[in-house]
C-alpha cells in the first residue's frame, strides 16, 4: 500500500539544528514541496480538514462543499501551499503579508514569534463578512503567526473553518493558542 502521509512528510523533511537561532530545530519542508507525489498528497490533505470535526461539519454543506469559501495563506511558505489548495478546491486565495508589502487599505496585527516579533497585514476588503476561511501555513510552532492571522480574518468578519498545517510542533503548544479553532495537522512532530 501507499506510505502513510505523515511518514512520507517526515522522511522528506530536513531538520536543521540551531537555525535561524541557537535552540531552534528548523524543519525544512522544501524537499516535500519539491517532490511531486508528496506535494500533491500534502495539498489534498491540507484541503480536507476532517469533516468528522464538529466545527468543520457545522459549516460544510455536503460532499461538494469543502466548508470554506476562500483560502488564506501566510507569507512566505504558506503562499506555496494556499494557492495550490485553493486551486484544488476551486476557491480563491488571499495573502497575509509581512508589514509594508500590501499596497492598499489594510489592517495589521503585531505578534511574537519563536524567534523575534513581527507584524502581519491583510487587505481590508479581502475577506467578505461571513466568508468561511481556511487558513494555511507550513509549520505551527508557538501559534503566534497563525493566531495573528486568525485575528485579522475575524476582524474583517470572516469565519475560520479550520487552520491547516503540514507540521505541528506539539511541544510548543500552538494548538492551545489557537483554541477554540480546529487545527488540522498532517504530521505532528
Ligand atoms: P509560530 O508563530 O511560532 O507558530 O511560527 C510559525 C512560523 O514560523 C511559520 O510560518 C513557520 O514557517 C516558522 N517556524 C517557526 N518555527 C519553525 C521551525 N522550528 N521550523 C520551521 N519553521 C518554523
Amino acid at each position: 500500500g501507499e506510505q502513510p502521509l505523515d511518514e512520507l512528510i517526515a522522511s522528506l523533511t530536513v531538520d536543521i539544528p540551531d537555525h535561524p537561532e541557537p535552540g531552534v530545530l528548523f524543519r525544512d519542508l522544501t524537499p516535500v514541496f519539491a517532490d511531486g507525489p508528496a506535494f500533491g498528497r500534502m495539498v489534498r490533505g491540507l484541503a480536507a480538514p476532517a469533516v468528522s470535526d464538529p466545527r468543520v461539519a457545522a459549516v460544510a454543506g455536503g460532499a461538494d462543499d469543502p466548508g470554506y469559501d476562500v483560502v488564506v495563506g501566510v507569507e512566505a511558505r504558506g503562499f506555496l501551499l494556499a494557492a495550490a489548495v485553493a486551486y484544488h478546491r476551486g476557491v480563491g486565495v488571499v495573502p497575509v503579508r509581512k508589514a509594508g508589502k500590501l499596497p492598499r487599505e489594510r489592517i495589521a496585527a503585531d505578534y511574537s514569534l519563536e524567534y523575534g516579533t513581527a507584524t502581519l497585514e491583510l487587505h481590508a476588503d479581502s475577506i467578505r463578512p461571513g466568508a468561511r476561511v481556511l487558513v494555511v501555513d507550513d509549520v505551527l510552532a508557538t501559534g503566534g503567526t497563525l493566531g495573528a492571522t486568525v485575528g485579522l480574518v475575524e476582524q474583517l468578519g470572516g469565519v475560520v473553518t479550520a487552520v491547516s498545517v503540514v507540521v505541528e510542533l506539539v511541544a510548543l503548544a500552538g494548538r492551545e493558542r489557537l483554541s477554540p479553532h480546529t487545527v488540522h495537522a498532517l504530521w505532528t512532530a
